[in-house]
């Protein structure tokens, strides 16, 4: 525990004066490596393309060198002379035709491959990632780098083997030609290319940090769009379209800003490049120039070294363009593979599981202590010490804030505890596989029920993914939800909008508390399920959450206390502790907090004895 809170102790991740992670070339090549035979073919495929490419102007030279002879004497047919040129000429054309299209077709089958593969990678990383990990993040971030991120990375990627492999088969079969013709003056150009490689080396790093923080404003005004459109009723029943307006031009202003400062950025290094490249061709000139005037170059090698000079220079500059893409791709790959490395202090599974035969669903916290990982000097729990025994109710009453749901989160392992333990049949959930705990021992209803965009059945199959029809009507039953749902014209197929957003709340918990008993949970954790509903809807989950309790372990959380006279045992929770545990009656008799309680509740609300 000690060394996870190590890790986890500085929340602001991308805070300034933090080290901005690096491209992780290890991890790319393990995801390439599947496709490096693919890959290795589209690369030759391109280069073949592109040295068809650089064969091309030469038999076009000679070709204009025929008709330029057949304007100064017309002697001879041009046609028989010209033909077997024009022939190999088409059929480089062909070829390069053909390459081009073999080698996009195999390039854009990696791409896309590594993309898919990356996606997936990053997905369930991110799924497995602590729940202290989703406090401290927008999801909204966390989308565009599984989206815009994995995009930007796969489009410069494939640029960089398709253009860039084509500039620098040409930069290097120029560079050949050059030093057949000149071998001084290539020499020359090549001392002085270092010297701007390195220049442009410094740049480019500026660049790329400049292309990071560009994206993380993208993410951030992408984050601000997403929890608006998301939670757009919000939005509207307090009319503030326009303050969200607002942020979201906000955010967006400032990546626009970022991004235009890349773009000068960017464009300043395209232009000092083009000056210097200009230049070189002046110094060639010069150069060359007295070469010529000492008798050691001919004036037409001078002129074939300038042209191949400038394919060179054209090569270069389409590489610097290509420069800039790299630069984004980088950063965006950075993006992507940050999370991708990032583990969890708590795993998915892994541990042992009680058989089902011998579990008896006994949970005891010792001494727990818990501050939430986003929050460290706050402590929420102190020395809480509570026994939940087997098959009986458990109430967990106190004020709002009181620290009830964090106790919640403690037992189905969402968070580890600072100090203490928590035990289940006397052992330590965290020698427990969690997947086992979560999924097939603990059933948890919280106070907002979230469903999911589909369909009834499949919200309630949810909870056991191999339940049978009859398991999902059996848990629709007990949960009281089965007489509502075969009142839609569609039955269990009926579509419940986004988050549940057609079905009523009280419609929405009792789908919930279906889910949560078609895995048929040892433990049942009832977290304030009932306050959010209208009294009607609360008799009908109050039922149905009854009938559910019964041979079970439950924690039942409430803030209304009316709803916990029943339960076995009810635990005052107050400043982080246990103050006061009892029955109904004995705490009333105490007269000390849960009697203040009850007093406080009576003032504001109807007493529970009036029948509602
Ligand atoms: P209750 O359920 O009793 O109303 P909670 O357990 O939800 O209270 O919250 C206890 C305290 O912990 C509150 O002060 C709350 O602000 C804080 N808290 C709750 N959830 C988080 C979280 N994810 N990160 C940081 N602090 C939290
Ligand atoms: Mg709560």
């Amino acid at each position: 525990v000690a060394l996870c809170e190590a890790e986890a102790a500085p929340p602001a991740r991308s805070g300034p004066g933090v080290v901005e992670p690096r491209f992780n070339w290890k991890l790319f090549w393990q995801f390439l490596r599947p496709h490096l035979l693919v890959l290795g073919a589209a690369v030759v495929l391109a280069l073949g393309a592109a040295l068809v490419n650089v064969q091309i102007p030469l038999l076009l030279g000679q070709l204009v060198e025929i008709v330029a002879k057949y304007t100064r004497d017309h002697v001879g047919s041009f046609l028989t002379e010209s033909r077997n040129l024009g022939t190999h000429l088409l059929i480089l054309y062909g070829l390069q035709g053909l390459l081009t299209f073999g080698y996009l077709v195999l390039l854009s089958r990696v791409g896309e491959r590594v993309a898919a593969d990356m996606r997936r990678a990053l997905f369930s990383n991110l799924l497995r990632q602590d729940i202290a990990f989703f406090d401290a993040k927008k999801t909204g971030q966390l989308v565009s780098r599984l989206t815009t991120d994995v995009q930007e990375f796969k489009s410069s990627f494939k640029l960089v083997i398709s253009q860039g492999l084509r500039g620098c088969t040409q930069v290097a079969g120029c560079l050949v030609t050059l030093s057949m013709l000149s071998t001084r003056l290539t020499l020359l150009l090549m001392v002085a290319t270092p010297a701007l490689m390195g220049a442009g080396t410094l740049m480019g790093s500026a660049l790329r940090k400049l292309s990071r923080q560009c994206q993380e404003q993208v993410a951030r005004a992408t984050a601000v769009a997403d929890e608006a459109l998301g939670n757009v009723r919000t939005v509207r029943a307090f009319a503030m379209e326009q303050r969200e307006e607002e942020l979201y031009g906000a955010e967006l202003g400032g990546s626009r800003c970022k991004a235009e400062e890349l773009g000068r950025g960017i464009a300043l290094f395209q232009g000092l490049s083009s000056i210097a490249f200009n230049c070189m061709v002046l110094g060639t000139l010069f150069i060359g120039g007295s070469l010529v005037a000492g008798q050691q170059l001919t004036g037409g090698d001078l002129m074939s070294f300038l042209v191949a000079s400038q394919t060179v220079q054209r090569s270069m500059a389409s590489l610097s363009v290509l420069f800039g893409q790299v630069v984004r791709g980088l950063s965006a790959g950075t993006r992507v593979f940050e999370y991708m490395t990032l583990s969890p202090c708590i795993p998915l599974s892994g541990g042992h599981c009680i058989p089902r035969e011998h579990l008896r669903g006994s949970i005891t916290f010792h001494n727990v202590c818990f501050s939430y990982p986003c929050r460290p000097g706050f402590h929420v729990l102190r020395d809480f010490t509570l026994t939940l025994p087997p098959g009986k109710i458990v109430a967990l009453v106190g004020q709002s804030g009181g620290g009830k749901t964090t106790v919640a989160s403690l037992l189905e392992r969402f968070y580890d505890p600072t100090a203490g333990t928590v035990t289940l049949d006397g052992q330590d959930l965290r020698t427990l596989d969690p997947s086992w705990l979560r999924g097939q021992v603990i059933g948890f209803i919280s106070q907002e029920p979230v469903l999911f965009g589909t369909t009834i059945m499949e919200n309630i199959r949810f909870g056991k993914l191999d339940a049978s029809d009859e398991e999902v009507y059996a848990a629709a039953r007990e949960a009281n939800a089965h007489e509502f749902i075969t009142s839609f014209p569609e039955g269990y197929n009926t579509v419940v909008g986004e988050r549940g957003a057609t079905l009523s709340g009280g419609q929405k918990q009792r789908l919930a508390i279906a889910r949560a008993l078609v895995k048929q949970p040892s433990v049942l954790i009832l977290d304030e399920a009932t306050s959010a509903l209208d009294s009607e809807s609360e008799r009908l989950v109050q039922e149905a959450l009854d009938r559910a309790s019964a041979g079970r372990t439950v924690l039942v959380i409430a803030h209304r206390l009316s709803t916990v006279r029943g339960a076995h045992q009810i635990v005052v929770l107050a400043h982080g502790r246990v103050c006061e545990v009892g029955t109904h009656e004995e705490l009333l008799k105490k007269g000390r907090l849960y009697s203040e309680l009850i007093r406080r509740q009576a003032l504001d609300a109807p007493p529970p004895e009036t029948p509602r």
